[in-house]
């Protein structure tokens, strides 16, 4: 009798599937889970075909240990989408397949994982009962919107390009009632940037979608949680799934629309493992799957923006706020304190201090925006010129009151401050600049009597304690509220109506041609925090360039020019989006390692270039901007083609060359890289 051979994908960066002997061909299905041998361990793996009969050594081919039948195949489509991101990315297919599972589902199963897949699939399989509430009417502005993605079929991206508090929520949430209502399985996708987003909304969604199952999925999550989940949105109970990036990959069959909010925000971007885009990628779901996809921002990405201007997106525009009672209203005003002539006294300004204590006699809330945690970026001697540098990192230590320690923000880096110079002794060391904690120190002298709340990664490292947080400044039990990017996004305060922005200087000097734009979202993004339910409101911003171009444009609330005007600066530049990018990083104990590795790459390319190549472009290797963490050296080696498809062919042969040398560091390689 012939024998049946398996494709089989692992969490290994392969780019071919593995061949297993099959137990009989009927078993052999294609996006079923299987455990195999591999080397001396055994490992979960995923088939994806049937393999014809090995062309040698067949006495080799070792059988798969056992098919995991009890979860259903994922489909075609789930794995035409997740190779193509292996592809795309210059990664192994079962690194993008396997990685994008819950754990449990990765790991070999012991006997009872029978049992215990059943108490996961209990998790979800009543829906949330939730008082209801009833869809609000829409404003023309939202209505039109709606008409038109409801009007749309097959592939069709659109942009919802629209102000902060225009409304996009709602537009979303009509989007999807309409899909779930024209097919009874039909399954929607949002995607979200930040976790910190999706109790909100999912209560939001619950409310709205009652008798439908709402699942979330984000990193957050316990691993039966995840995996419960991940099951509902695999086997069709859930029709709907909001998450943050990891959720582009979750298991839909029936997927029916996809909504990516704050399309630009760079969180959508992994920064290890298989770096993915998941807007990107979930474009490229919708295109697999022809349905209709929504990337809805204040501020889209530039490279979203040319999609748009060459009409390969469809541009749908929010152009009024919501007011009360949704009547229409408008952008607070954005005023520049410059901090040449208005000298701040511990990081705040006169008219800051005096638009603080006026809104706090209102009795309404501020934000002051702030993107530093801890109490001072750098501790100094001035004596004798000593810095608190991290002794394993080319950074600064961070000084943090609340414990007194200095601390490295990128390797975790961590001691006690000491009291006196380490080199020669003065005991009057000074914390240098403004970090989150001492602006809220300076506050609470500033403010006295007032609540004053912390929002960043420091004040919220307990589980929920970020969630407790934001629902006190929402029941308005919070007076200021002072933080990092995290208080940033998407919030809904309704009670908020000045909103400070302390140093956005460092970003305006940024070497990465991509600061600007990043700048401009954020600045728009914590602007729009304020005034969202008609209270009159201001927005002030400390800045010793209140001349610079980014500001005129930020106070004309004017992206489309912004926009129009960087766009215009890259084409003449090539820079992305006209021109097409990849990133190979070199880790190793010493830069010259390092950058020995990356001097041999660059010549393994000269040779892996050939003439339809001519257009692939290699810039010599240099160390990176953050040249060491964690006592490793990085360095790195930029790539550029103005053909996508050249810079693609060129990356995987010369990837494949690379992975053939021995004894070379860690190296990764990323493809349309965000930092450089
Ligand atoms: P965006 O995401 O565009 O910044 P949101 O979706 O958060 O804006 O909406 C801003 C506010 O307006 C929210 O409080 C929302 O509940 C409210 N809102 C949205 N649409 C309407 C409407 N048609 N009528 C009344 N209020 C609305
Ligand atoms: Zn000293
Ligand atoms: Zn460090």
């Amino acid at each position: 009798m012939a024998q049946t051979y398996a494709e089989v994908i692992l969490d290994i960066p392969l780019s071919e599937p593995l061949v297993y002997l099959a137990p009989n061909a009927a078993e052999v299905r294609p996006g079923t889970r299987c455990v195999v041998p591999l080397g001396r361990a055994t490992r979960v793996g995923l088939i994806v075909g049937e393999s014809g009969p090995p062309a040698f050594a067949a006495s080799r081919i070792k059988p798969i240990t056992r098919i995991l039948g009890e979860v259903g195949p994922l489909s075609k489509h789930w794995l035409q989408l997740t190779q193509f991101a292996a592809d795309y990315y210059q990664h192994g297919w079962g690194e993008v397949a396997l990685a994008s599972l819950p754990r449990i589902l990765r790991m070999v199963p012991g006997v009872r994982s029978t049992q215990s897949l059943a108490r996961l699939r209990k998790s979800h399989s009543i829906p949330w009962s939730e008082p209801a509430t009833a869809a609000v009417e829409l404003t023309a502005e939202q209505s039109s919107a709606v008409d038109r993605l409801n009007q749309s079929s097959g592939f069709a991206p659109h942009l919802l390009f629209g102000i902060t508090g225009s409304g996009k929520t709602e537009v979303y949430l009509a989007a999807i009632a309409q899909k779930l209502a024209a097919d009874a399985m039909a399954q929607a996708l949002l995607l979200v940037p930040e976790i910190n987003l999706t109790p909100q909304l999912e209560a939001q969604l619950r409310a709205r979608f009652p008798g439908q199952t709402v699942v979330a999925m984000h990193s957050n999550l316990a691993d039966g949680e995840r995996a419960g989940a991940w099951l509902a949105a695999h086997e069709g109970r859930a029709r709907i799934v909001i998450g943050t990036r990891l959720a582009v990959f979750c298991s839909l069959p029936h997927l029916a629309l996809i909504v990516v909010d704050e399309e630009h925000d760079p969180s959508y971007k992994g920064s290890e493992g298989v770096r993915y885009s998941a807007r990107d990628i979930a474009v490229k779901r919708a295109q697999l799957l022809d349905i209709p996809i929504v990337l809805g921002s204040a501020t889209p990405s530039l490279e979203t923006w040319a999609q748009a201007s060459v009409e390969r997106y469809r541009l749908i525009r929010l152009a009024n706020r919501i007011g009360a009672a949704g009547a229409s209203n408008e952008l607070p005003p954005i005023e520049l304190i410059d901090t040449r002539t208005h000298k701040p006294r511990n990081g705040l300004t006169e008219p800051v201090a005096l638009a603080l204590a006026a809104t706090l006699e209102r009795g309404e809330q501020s934000l002051v925006f702030l993107n530093r945690r801890g109490y001072a970026p750098v501790v100094a001697c001035e004596t004798c010129g000593w810095l608190s540098h991290c002794p394993r990192c080319s950074v600064f230590a961070v000084f943090h009151k609340p414990d007194r320690t200095l601390r490295c923000h990128h390797c975790g880096y961590m001691a006690p401050a000491p009291r006196s110079c380490p080199t020669c002794g003065n005991q009057a060391l000074k914390g240098v600049g403004q970090g989150t904690q001492r602006i809220e120190e300076t506050l609470q002298g500033l403010l006295p009597g007032s609540t004053i709340a912390r929002i960043d990664r420091d004040s919220t490292r307990q589980r929920h304690s970020a969630q407790r947080a934001f629902d006190a400044v929402h029941a308005g039990a919070v007076d200021v509220l002072v933080g990092t990017q995290m208080v940033a996004k998407g919030h809904d305060f309704q009670r908020m109506s000045l909103v400070i922005v302390l140093n956005p200087d460092g970003q305006l000097a940024s070497h990465d041609f991509r600061a600007p734009e990043r700048l401009f979202a954020t600045l728009m993004q914590v602007a729009g925090r304020a005034g969202r339910s008609g209270l009159r409101s201001r927005v002030l911003v400390q800045t010793r360039f209140p001349s610079h171009p980014l500001f005129a444009a930020l106070q004309r609330h004017d992206y489309a020019q912004f926009a129009e005007t960087q766009l215009a600066e890259r084409a003449a530049a090539r820079m992305p989006p006209f021109t097409y990018q990849a990133l190979l990083t070199a880790e190793a104990r010493s830069m010259e390692s390092a950058l020995a590795f990356l001097r041999a790459a660059h010549e393994e390319a000269a040779e892996a270039l050939d003439a339809a190549d001519s257009v692939v472009r290699l810039f010599d290797p240099v160390p990176m901007t953050l040249q060491q963490i964690a006592g490793v050296a990085r360095a790195q080696l930029l790539i550029e083609s103005d053909q996508r498809p050249q810079l693609h062919a060129f990356l995987r042969r010369w990837l494949t060359a690379l992975r053939a040398r021995r004894a070379s560091p860690r190296w990764n390689i990323e493809v349309d890289p965000l930092q450089l």
